[in-house]
């Protein structure tokens, strides 16, 4: 017999063809089979009769067959099957398919038949081309119904899917339901049973969009649940706890060469309230690019370090940890700090390096200390892991080098994550858990852990996402920020945009222009370098006076990362881009930036990119290229011009575009239909909400069997934090 948990190959019907394909869409069994959602829906719903008043309407209609033709036409290898049908009415249509003669062993005289498909007129007689089409004795399945569209998958066709799927779906009354029956009740959610149903035979539109709801509501509820179960986790660690101490940070602060905004001081002051609690902080630190995060991280890290304990920050590539080094460097220039660059080409240790020393105060700043910082003493590596493990270096900067298993700290108490999203979704995951293996012998504590994006994330996605994290956000912007111009240009301005870049350049700034990546794939890639080297070819023709730099895909991460430095260095005028380019990267001389194609691009993505520029004092502008006319386009790409909001235009791109180009969804493993419904931010509180009051009442989950199994499944395919 025939049940849920029967495999796929196991059913007799199903041929060994057909069983290779469903191994290779990873369906194993009748249950995986069920959950195999359509990703569209066509509606042939409306039955009508053959008539002028629905012509190039799509639609179904029913008649008898009266005359059927199949003809070869040799020369063009082609079949010709024609049907002839006359409905209720007597009114006549005829239907064409294209070598498919196998239909008329189905299809015959006097048979009563289904059509779906646009109806048209073909010179005064009605005509339907490659219509769906069954017979009327059967139950409506390809026709007169809402029609499920499964993704084209090479060996299969929907029309088999449906079929397999209309005598597999009464198996799945026996389906246990994982969604709570109060809660179902609560949000008026089908049960699964009749979610499942609908979603591949929906009897209307609106019994689709609610099963469609409950799937999203079950997974958001586990992503939740999960979460939550991760919180949880965290606050049954230890972690040392950081005195709040007011008058350092004060002193911090006042000398500070700018004012806090009131963003990052509300998130500094919860970062140290967090600071001071016995079990560890798990934070992410959300804000726009030059948002000023590094100094919130630099006030809560001075606190750690002041009370006489280690931090580390972790950069995703070396030339952001430099850049980072180099500006605690500076940041701290007046206090005892040791500070070290760990990556693996770089092991260097700067700060006050003469007057520290593991016993010296830490508290007490004093501008004489100043020693040159641009004067790093290059150190060998296992000489600087004995001093990290001696506790002599206070602040440990560097790439995810640091947390290497040979790498031992005395006393890590605190770890920041700098634009974590570069890190990747399951080495975030890596860093997180080994950051919580980060134990010190005798305190048995775990660090602190404060992650910063380098992009705005919209807060829905934020709690979907990150639930597991406090948040805290930086959604306003230095004062003294000169708003960077922003303007769409087409393929005519071409002479005008080189001879602005000249200008530019002459007056001793740098630029940057961007290609876009045209698509994630081997060839593509490939494409994608010739591309750049071809407009590097022809700018450097276009300004044969400067320096031009090239970045691509296909570059060694050594080898972009020297081109971005010497970039840096000013060693270059002009810099050509696949959008490999790094996002972190602060380069204060550069006030040009040009990106081709723009609408190939999200608008978080050209936002980013805009964020290279306007980091120095200049006025900066941003240049986007587009060779389309489309309206929608051109609306699109306007709001970026209008605006220069991070928050605001990352909505505006969850709107458009959807979740994916904040986190892919293939590295997330969500199901399409909980991704969708990512935007939906009455979705997310409701089923955080609900998991929060699941877990307050059951929190291991011993009266939810169900959910805590689904929850254990989930988490084996899932990866969020
Ligand atoms: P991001 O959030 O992108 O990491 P940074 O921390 O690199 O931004 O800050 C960008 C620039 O803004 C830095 O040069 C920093 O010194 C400066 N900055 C930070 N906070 C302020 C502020 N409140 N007022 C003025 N300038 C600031
Ligand atoms: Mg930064």
């Amino acid at each position: 017999m025939l049940n849920l948990y029967s495999s796929l190959k196991s059913i007799p019907r199903i041929t060994p063809q057909y069983k290779k394909v469903l191994e290779k869409l990873g369906l194993k069994t009748v249950r995986d089979f069920l959950f195999y959602f359509p990703f569209r829906y066509d509606d042939f719903s409306r039955t009508v009769p053959i008539a002028q008043d629905h012509i190039n309407q799509i639609v179904t209609i029913a008649g008898k067959i009266t005359k059927t033709k199949s003809a070869r036409i040799w020369k063009r290898r082609l079949t010709i099957t024609e049907i002839a049908i006359e409905d209720d009415g007597g009114t006549p249509l005829k239907a064409v398919w294209f070598n498919q003669p196998f239909i008329l062993e189905t299809l015959k005289e006097g048979e009563a038949v289904r059509l779906s498909g646009k109806l048209t007129l073909d010179k005064k007689h009605f005509f339907m081309n490659s219509p769906a089409w069954e017979k009327s004795s059967r139950d409506a399945t390809n026709t007169g119904r809402l029609v499920p569209i499964y993704s084209q998958i090479p060996g299969i066709t929907s029309k088999w899917i449906r079929w397999q799927m209309k005598m597999m779906l009464p198996l799945a009354k026996s389906l246990p339901d994982v969604l709570p029956e109060d809660i179902r009740k609560k949000y008026h959610l089908p049960d699964v049973f009749t979610a499942l149903s609908q979603i591949h035979f929906p009897d209307s539109k609106s019994k689709l969009l609610l099963s469609q709801k409950r799937f999203a509501f079950e997974e958001m509820l586990l992503v939740q649940l999960r979460a939550l179960r991760i919180k949880k986790d965290w606050e049954h660690k230890n972690s040392t706890s950081i005195k709040f101490n007011e008058a350092l940070i004060k002193n911090f602060v006042s000398h500070l060469p700018f004012q806090l905004t009131d963003a990052q001081r509300k998130a500094s002051f919860e970062i140290l309230k967090d600071l001071e609690k016995e079990r560890p902080m798990n934070r992410l630190l959300n804000g726009d690019v030059g948002s000023g995060k590094t100094v919130v991280a630099a006030i809560s890290a001075l606190e750690v370090i002041s009370s006489g304990q280690q931090v580390a920050i972790m950069a995703p590539t070396e030339v952001l940890a430099r850049q980072h080094f180099e500006s605690f460097c500076e940041l701290f220039s007046d206090y005892k700090f040791r500070i070290c660059l760990l990556t693996n080409s770089y092991k260097l240790v700067g700060g006050n390096l003469k007057l520290a020393n593991s016993n010296s105060d830490k508290t007490n700043r004093n501008p004489n200390y100043k020693l040159p910082f641009t004067n790093y003493a290059s150190i060998n590596r296992n000489k600087l892991l004995e001093e990290i493990s001696k506790g002599n270096i206070d602040l440990i900067i560097g790439t995810h080098a640091i947390i290497q298993k040979d790498v031992a700290f005395k006393n890590l108490t605190f770890i920041v994550i700098d634009e974590q999203h570069r890190f990747g979704v399951s080495q975030r995951a890596a860093l997180q858990r080994e950051a919580m293996d980060i134990e010190d012998g005798e305190r048995k504590t775990i660090p602190h852990l404060l992650t910063m994006t380098a992009t705005p994330i919209p807060r829905t996605l934020a709690i979907a996402f990150f639930g597991s994290l406090d948040l805290s956000v930086l959604d306003e912007m230095p004062q003294n920020r000169k708003s960077i111009k922003t303007k769409i240009v087409t393929p005519q301005n071409r002479p005008q945009v080189y001879q602005f870049i000249q200008g530019e350049i002459e007056s001793g700034r740098q630029a940057f222009v961007i290609l876009p990546l045209i698509e994630e794939s081997k060839s593509a890639v490939m494409a994608e370098v010739k591309a750049a080297k071809e407009e590097y070819e022809k700018l450097s023709k276009i300004f044969p006076k400067f320096k031009l730099g090239l970045l691509h895909g296909k570059l060694k991460s050594k080898e972009k990362e020297r081109v971005m430095q010497n970039f840096k260095d000013k060693k270059l005028h002009l810099l050509v881009s696949t959008s490999v380019i790094e996002v972190g990267i602060d380069i204060p001389n550069a006030t040009v930036m040009v990106i081709e194609n723009a609408e190939r691009f999200g608008l978080s993505q050209l936002h980013q990119f805009r964020g290279r520029v306007g980091r120095g004092k200049f006025q900066s502008y941003c240049l986007l290229f587009t060779g389309s006319d489309s309206k929608n386009t051109l609306e699109r790409l306007s709001i970026l011009a209008e605006s220069n909001d991070g928050f605001r235009i990352a909505e505006k791109d969850l709107e458009l575009r959807g979740p994916g180009q904040f986190f892919g969804t293939l590295q997330s493993g969500l199901p399409d239909i909980a991704m969708e419904s990512l935007g939906n931010i009455k979705l997310i509180r409701f089923s955080r909400f609900e998991a929060q009051e699941i877990l307050k009442n059951d929190p291991e989950l011993k009266k939810h069997p169900l959910l805590e199994n689904a929850l254990m499944k989930f988490s084996e395919k899932v990866h969020l934090e």
